[in-house]
């Protein structure tokens, strides 16, 4: 669900300087130039004022595109609320999206420990950048969930652990682990190898950590 409780349209925004391999969008990384134009989208708002809740701006990476600020304006001027669900690599343009009161709602990865941020990314400095996003969004006031994509090849249950825990030492009140999906993805050797199921202990261990936790998938 892209938004739960609300009748939402979804802006799938191309292009993502990360490579994680569970990626399930991986025909919008990187920009292939097959685009929907933005006034076709405005249009599109335009015509279901009153009839739809919201706009979700998911991807890809949404916070990759230079115009994600003026285009969620322009969704808040029509009336609409707008959710956001982003990788937090992009902490500079998230503040300035908070501040401007552009998103009521924020969905954001925290995929592995710190130390080991790089490796599930393949992107450098992506983990200071991430603890600055959950800082932001902890403190903004605006609803959120913080979620980790889980495949036993790439996170051990400890490292789930330790994910969460530091969550809950930020103050972050909701968390959701999703299983990893195939469809979309285009890691072969990652898709082949079944993932294990966390255990039951440490679930219920997590449940005791947020007042919102949950499994998805
Ligand atoms: S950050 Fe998101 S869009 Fe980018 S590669 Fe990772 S899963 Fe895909």
């Amino acid at each position: 669900m892209e938004w739960e409780g609300k009748l939402a349209a979804v802006v799938f925004a191309q292009g993502c300087s990360w490579r994680c391999r569970y990626c399930h969008n991986t025909s919008l990384v990187p920009p292939d130039g097959h685009l929907i134009p933005w006034e076709d989208v405005l249009a599109f708002l335009q015509e279901r004022q009153g009839l739809i809740d919201g706009v979700v701006f998911s991807g890809g990476e949404p916070t990759a595109q230079a115009a994600l600020h003026p285009a969620m304006a322009a969704a808040k001027e029509l009336g609409y609320e707008t959710a956001l669900h982003t990788n937090g690599g992009q902490p500079r343009l998230l503040e300035r999206l908070l501040a401007d009161g552009l998103v009521d709602d924020i969905a954001m990865d925290v995929k592995a420990p710190f130390c080991r941020y790089h490796e599930v990314t393949r992107a450098r400095g992506s983990a200071r950048k991430v603890q600055q996003s959950i800082g932001l969004i902890i403190a903004s006031g605006a609803d959120y969930e913080f979620r980790t994509t889980y495949h036993s090849d790439l996170l051990s249950d400890d490292e789930v652990l330790q994910i969460a825990q530091d969550l809950a030492w930020r103050g972050a009140h909701t968390y959701f682990v999703q299983k990893y999906r195939i469809e979309g993805t285009g890691d072969m050797p990652l898709a082949l190898t079944p993932s294990r199921e966390l255990p039951t202990s440490l679930l219920a261990r997590l449940a005791e950590m947020f007042a919102r936790f949950g499994v998805r998938g």
